[in-house]
């Protein structure tokens, strides 16, 4: 059998790579850099460990326990400390704590009481028309209320997108609260009748679900599957061109193949040449999908340089609170071993669609913005002992109103081109544990497409 070329060596297209092995499905997978992992890029130095992308991996489905198995990766892998349920959110540039229960979210300065009695009046609330595309935005005002907005909606957006609640469309960026209104009328009874459901499926809540990493950091995961895949994987090779010639798959080099799964980000499809039985499919449409850049800062201190306990997962900077960064996240009380005995370790984030300019600023500028916010937030005093700045110009593909057309147009080229397929943070949602479960989905429908052709 032809192998199966697999274009892009992100955790999504290493996972479809390594499920197609698993059936006995040859694959080759093409990256174009001289490492595979993509945005999951762990630093090593001296004793700290900075994740200059993704921090954590959220377990909502039993496919990512089944991968870590596989791989013999259980020992390694290493859950959240107790005390990272706890998140901040930065209320007059003071960290308060997220209430986790009813009787704390009547209790906490974090909302004032308009907006909490603004909130029991949620059930009550009618549902949009099916067919309505709203923001996030109108959704979260009509729904909970501006302030909800503001303080809960506003800066938990920036740490999943990076993005603006204004131009993210509730059905394509949150398709679960999307349902929850369509279904139950109500997101407060949604919650509590949905998850009756999601307890039958085996699948877990994204706010309830376990979040964890590994002794060495999410490298340590996409290091595993390159390891298993070293003999199929070809780094250095950005490929540009699909030739589909007689049901066969060539990249504009030696070789055939029996399919292609593209695994790669939307600015990059966009400029794939692909030519179907002599026919050009341009992809170019894709290159609409917006990207908001984000710099991560990493920064080391000495424990009694550092005045809040950082008893939590981070703090989230709403937008109204006007600081320089979008939030700073607890890295060394969620994991051990990310700074020496006696330090700790804060990654924050600068940029996204709040303020895209500041990522062009120099590491020195970056760190310097971050400091002034960590000084004021964290009561953070001393000099860093360790920096270090990763800037991602593209990180996150913003599913904003209208991304539905997007979503169609790959799932349409998937019908029409045989042997052609897309999967990753484009397609299937922008979470890790999303484009794991993208790169599983993609693997299977390429496993029937090959058992109906051979
Ligand atoms: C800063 C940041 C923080 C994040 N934090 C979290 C988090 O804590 N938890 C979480 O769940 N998610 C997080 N995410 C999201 C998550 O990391 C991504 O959605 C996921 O890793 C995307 O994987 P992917 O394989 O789809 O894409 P990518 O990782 O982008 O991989 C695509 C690969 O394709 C390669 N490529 C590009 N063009 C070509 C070509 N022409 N030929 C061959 N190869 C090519 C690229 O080099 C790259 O290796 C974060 C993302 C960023 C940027």
């Amino acid at each position: 059998m032809k192998p199966v070329a697999i274009i892009g060596g992100g955790i999504t297209g290493l996972t479809a790579a390594f499920k197609l092995t698993q059936v006995g499905i040859p694959v080759t997978l093409f990256e174009s850099t001289d490492r595979v992992g993509g945005v999951i890029q762990t630093v090593r130095d001296r004793d700290y460990l900075a994740e200059c992308g993704p921090n954590t991996i959220l377990e909502t489905s039993p496919l990512i326990g089944e991968l870590i198995s596989d791989l013999g990766l259980e020992e390694r892998r290493i859950y959240s400390s107790d005390q990272a349920e706890n998140r901040y959110i930065v209320r007059d540039k003071r960290p308060v704590k997220l209430p986790r229960s009813p009787l704390a979210f009547l209790t906490t300065p974090l909302f004032s009481y308009r907006a909490k009695a603004r909130l029991l009046a949620e059930p009550f609330i009618r549902r949009a028309p099916a067919d309505v595309e709203e923001s996030l935005a109108k959704f979260v005002r009509r729904r909970l209320g501006r302030e909800f907005l503001d303080y809960a909606i506003n800066p938990f957006v920036a740490g999943v997108y990076s993005g603006a609640p204004e131009q993210l469309s509730v059905r394509e960026a949150f398709p679960k609260l999307h349902a929850l209104e369509q279904r139950y009328g109500s997101l407060i009874l949604g919650q509590v009748l949905g998850a009756r459901e999601r307890k039958r499926s085996g699948n877990v809540s994204k706010q309830n679900a376990p979040k964890f990493s590994f002794d060495q950091g999410l490298g340590t995961l996409t290091d595993a599957l390159g390891q298993r895949l070293k003999e199929q994987i070809r780094t250095g090779q950005a490929i540009g061109k699909l030739i589909k010639q007689n049901g066969a798959w060539s990249l504009g080099q030696a070789g055939e193949h029996s399919g292609v799964l593209l695994a790669l980000p939307a600015f990059r499809l966009a400029e794939m040449q692909v030519t179907c039985e002599s026919k050009p499919i341009s992809l170019s449409m894709l290159a609409g999908i917006q990207y908001a850049p984000v710099a991560s800062v990493v920064l080391g201190f000495r424990r009694e340089d550092v005045k809040h306990p950082l008893d939590g997962f981070g703090a989230l900077n709403p937008e109204v609170e006007q600081l320089n960064s979008l939030g700073t996240i607890f890295s060394s009380s969620l994991f051990p071993n990310r700074a020496p005995l006696g330090q700790v370790l804060l990654t924050s984030y600068v940029g996204g669609l709040r303020a895209p300019h500041l990522v062009s600023k120099t590491p020195d500028e970056l760190c310097k913005l971050v400091m002034a916010d960590l000084k004021t937030v964290l009561g953070v005093n001393g000099e860093p002992t360790y920096r270090h700045v990763f800037v991602h110009r593209r990180a996150i593909p913003q599913y904003d109103i209208g991304y539905g057309r997007f979503k169609t147009f790959m799932n349409d080229l998937e019908k029409s081109v045989n042997g052609l397929f897309f999967a990753g943070h484009c397609r299937d949602g922008v979470s890790l544990i999303d484009s794991i479960i993208s790169g599983h989905e993609a693997a299977d429908r390429i496993a029937n497409h090959l058992k109906k052709t051979n």
